[in-house]
């Protein structure tokens, strides 16, 4: 590990607080480092493994690809990603997906389409872009722009201009900033996830897609963190009534390969034409398979479960000592603790073998859709005992 950790500090660049764990395998809910230790995965990779760590599943559909065709260009018709988009279509009401290799590049094709659609339908000038305070939505010089947190911003001036933010929940500040500017798009999290695992109200996110749809100004929602089973229904989204324009998406969906998907309701279904967008590596049909294997076992019944081991975890943590308040949706949860801080917490967590991770000032909480029931319980003891004390 130490010799590890200095190749790490040479080599790597210095972007990751790392913890003092080197993870060498795993298998569903549980990671072994290199000591031979044990801990349950509350994390899943920040909202990855969706079904674990060695699925056989996935691994089945993955190394199946594999053994056909690993890659080729966009220029050929592959199965794998017209399977999935079939899917996705039809398991959301949308009309067309892109896949891309993240959820950064997601959210810039979000953006793209909407910027077309506007500018076809409304003109150029109706280029702005809004999202709300506090949000994330990815590292790229755009995705930072549309990031509500000035603190990202600071480094990487100049960023791609046309963004404004919201104050989340305060749909007068919305309905004033869609009139204020010439928008394309408003875009939200249903539940900001690096913001601190903040669920927006149901009222707010009624109001700005009703005021959206009324000033042609399209809807995007970013489900990258939120979306693929995470807060209990398919996509967050549907936890509210909405009908998103645009929904982005990476993490989950690809069980632990790289993939982003932006998908394409009615109005923009047809915007991108030939050459408009593009992706050397989206739509690999590895990826793609893998992804078909997770999202076709995201039904009812694992939404029922994802719910149920929910509904423990708050009723555990809730009012608990030591735990100030518990928000979230789904497995989708974070914890403000009121005697240590959250990166405490975590870290006393990590010494009794629970991985969890933080967001802001809360412990964060993504396990596996599939973690079993034995470990939730084993894990919120833990946790317990590590706000307790
Ligand atoms: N959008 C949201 C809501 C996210 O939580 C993240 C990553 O945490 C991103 C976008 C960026 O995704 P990626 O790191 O795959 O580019």
């Amino acid at each position: 590990m130490a010799d590890l950790k200095t190749l790490d500090k040479t080599y790597i660049a210095n972007t990751y607080a790392r913890f003092p764990v080197e993870i060498v395998s795993g298998r569903g809910s549980v990671m072994t480092d290199a000591d031979g230790k044990e801990y349950i995965d509350m994390g899943s990779g920040i909202a990855v493994n969706a079904f674990g760590v060695g699925d056989p599943l996935w691994k089945q559909a993955v190394t199946a690809q594999l053994d056909k065709v690993q890659h080729t260009s966009n220029l050929y018709y592959t199965g794998p990603c017209v399977q999935l988009a079939k899917m996705l279509c039809e398991k959301t009401g949308m009309k067309k997906a892109f896949f891309g290799n993240s959820g950064a590049e997601a959210n810039e094709c979000g953006i793209k389409a909407a910027r077309k659609y506007a500018a076809e339908h409304k003109g150029p000038e109706y280029s702005t872009i809004l999202t709300l305070w506090n949000s994330f939505h990815g590292r790229t010089l755009t995705t930072l722009a549309a990031t509500g947190q000035e603190h990202y911003h600071e480094l990487y001036q100049p960023l791609t201009p046309g963004f404004a933010h919201v104050q989340p929940n305060d749909l007068e500040d919305a309905i004033a900033q869609m009139k204020a500017h010439k928008c394309a798009a408003i875009m939200i999290e249903c539940i900001q996830g690096e913001g601190g695992v903040n669920v927006l109200d149901a009222d707010f996110v009624k109001g700005i897609a009703a005021a959206a749809k009324e000033n042609d100004i399209l809807l995007i929602v970013d489900e990258v963190q939120t979306g693929n089973g995470r807060t209990g229904q398919l996509y967050a989204y549907m936890n509210y009534g909405v009908q998103p324009d645009i929904v982005t998406t990476a993490k989950g969906i690809g069980g632990g390969l790289p993939i982003g998907c932006v998908l394409l309701g009615e109005k923009v279904a047809d915007v991108f034409a030939p050459g408009d967008h593009g992706s050397t590596f989206g739509g690999n049909p590895v990826c793609c398979a893998g992804a078909v294997s997770i999202l076709s076992r995201i039904d009812e019944a694992l939404l029922a479960e994802v719910r149920e081991k929910s509904a423990y975890i708050f009723a555990q943590l809730t009012g608990a000592p030591g735990v100030e308040s518990v928000s979230g949706m789904g497995l989708m949860i974070g914890i403000k603790p009121s005697k240590k801080t959250a990166a405490e917490v975590v870290k006393a967590c990590m010494e009794q073998g629970v991985l969890c991770l933080t967001a802001k000032d809360r412990v964060r909480l993504l396990p596996a859709l599939n973690i079993p029931m034995e470990l939730v319980q084993k894990a919120v003891a833990v946790i317990k005992a590590a706000c307790a004390s």
